[in-house]
């Protein structure tokens, strides 16, 4: 079985070392299962991409197609031109796109347009909001998916909904959480804990880029104002998205206690996670990795595709509205918020099992 691996943007690269890690095992145990890398070059800056090919020991890629910058269509468009003609050079069995990113949309196009099978990771999520550009980017991946890879019975069920048979469906857990519980006792302290002598659970780590946040200059003003004004003067570290940092300069926001950073290795920040009191974001993958560490999560949407790390983990959609938001801090630091426990098959094993599920594909 030979493989072609996706990968073009920060949360994909968590998302494929363990895969990759997997497909390895196989071989050493003999099994016939080959990869290739494609890395689109969605994700350019080296501390959204090389930082974590490093620090996670993905191995390089194959090959880069170097499609980054450029709007939606711009990026789309870039990428399924390159990797059309990588996979005419490079035929392969099967796709592996992970996530819901541009570059998994745009290569899963491209694949099936070629008559190549295509499997799809994390598949099935939904936030049913069509402002997310990435659930225009899930929605069509799963309409043209052949082998469902889901994290949840529920992400199962929408698939369902959608005519996908449950022969096609694997329930097989959350890779992301595969990379965090191997990776969790080489975590590494940042230069910023020292600095600013930050103290166990007496910090928040917040991370803001979806663009209905970030775009608009003053909401996101208004919305990082009411948290500085309600986190009682503790520390809040914001290692920041490239495209949040565009926005952010311009704000002129002057708070002691708000600590801006440049967006942090995988083993620094989680280990300011898993560390903290509380963490405020409004990342997908960030809720997951609360939920499995138990910290408050506070996340600043309306909706999410990942209804476990409400109903079942320590995340809450606390929304933007900044009384909404005054109110869960004060729940934060009243010591009320929930206690979670962890989604079934997020155990570290998802990777083994895509493995062992995609050798017996035909
Ligand atoms: N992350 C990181 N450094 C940072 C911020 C996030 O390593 O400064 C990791 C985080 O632990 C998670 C992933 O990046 O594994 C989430 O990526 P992002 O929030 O960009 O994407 P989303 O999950 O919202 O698609």
């Amino acid at each position: 079985m030979k493989t072609t691996i996706i990968a073009g943007a920060r949360p994909n690269f968590i998302k494929v070392a363990p895969i990759i890690h997997a497909i390895k095992r196989a071989q050493l145990k003999g099994k016939d299962i080959s990869y290739r890398l494609v890395h689109t070059g969605q994700h350019y800056d080296p501390k959204m991409s090389e930082t974590f090919f490093t620090e996670l020991n993905i191995p390089a890629p194959d090959i880069n197609l170097e499609c980054g910058g450029g709007s939606q269509a711009e990026q789309t468009a870039a990428i399924m031109i390159a990797f059309e003609k990588e996979l005419m050079s490079n035929p392969t069995d099967l796709v592996i796109v992970v996530g819901d990113v541009t570059s998994s949309m745009a290569c899963s196009i491209v694949a099936k347009k070629l008559n190549t099978k295509v499997a799809h990771i994390e598949a099935g999520i939904r936030s049913f909001d069509l402002a997310m550009p990435e659930e225009i980017n899930r929605i069509i991946t799963d309409s043209i998916t052949d082998y469902f890879f889901t994290t949840s019975v529920w992400a199962g069920n929408n698939l369902r909904k959608n005519g996908v048979k449950d022969e096609q469906i694997f329930f097989v857990g959350n890779v992301m959480i595969d990379t965090l519980l191997a990776n969790k006792n080489r975590f590494v302290k940042p230069a910023i804990w020292d600095q600013l002598k930050l103290v166990n659970n007496q910090f928040i780590v917040m991370t803001l880029h979806r663009p209905v946040n970030v775009d608009e200059p003053k909401k996101l003003k208004e919305i990082i104002e009411t948290i500085l004004n309600n986190v009682q003067g503790i520390p809040v570290i914001f290692p920041i998205h490239p495209r949040t940092a565009k926005i952010f300069t311009d704000l002129n926001i002057d708070a002691t206690n708000m600590h801006i950073a440049e967006p942090m290795g995988y083993l620094e920040f989680n280990f300011l996670v898993k560390n903290s009191k509380a963490v405020i974001t409004d990342s997908g993958g960030i809720t997951e990795e609360a939920t499995v560490f138990g910290i408050p999560c506070l996340t600043l949407r309306d909706n999410t595709e990942r209804p476990e790390t409400c109903e079942i983990g320590t995340n809450e959609l606390v929304g933007t509205n900044p009384e909404n938001i005054k109110l869960a801090l004060i729940k934060l630091f009243e010591g009320k918020w929930k206690k979670g426990s962890i989604p079934a098959l997020w155990d570290g094993n998802t990777s083994g099992r895509i493995a062992e599920k995609i050798l017996v594909l035909h």
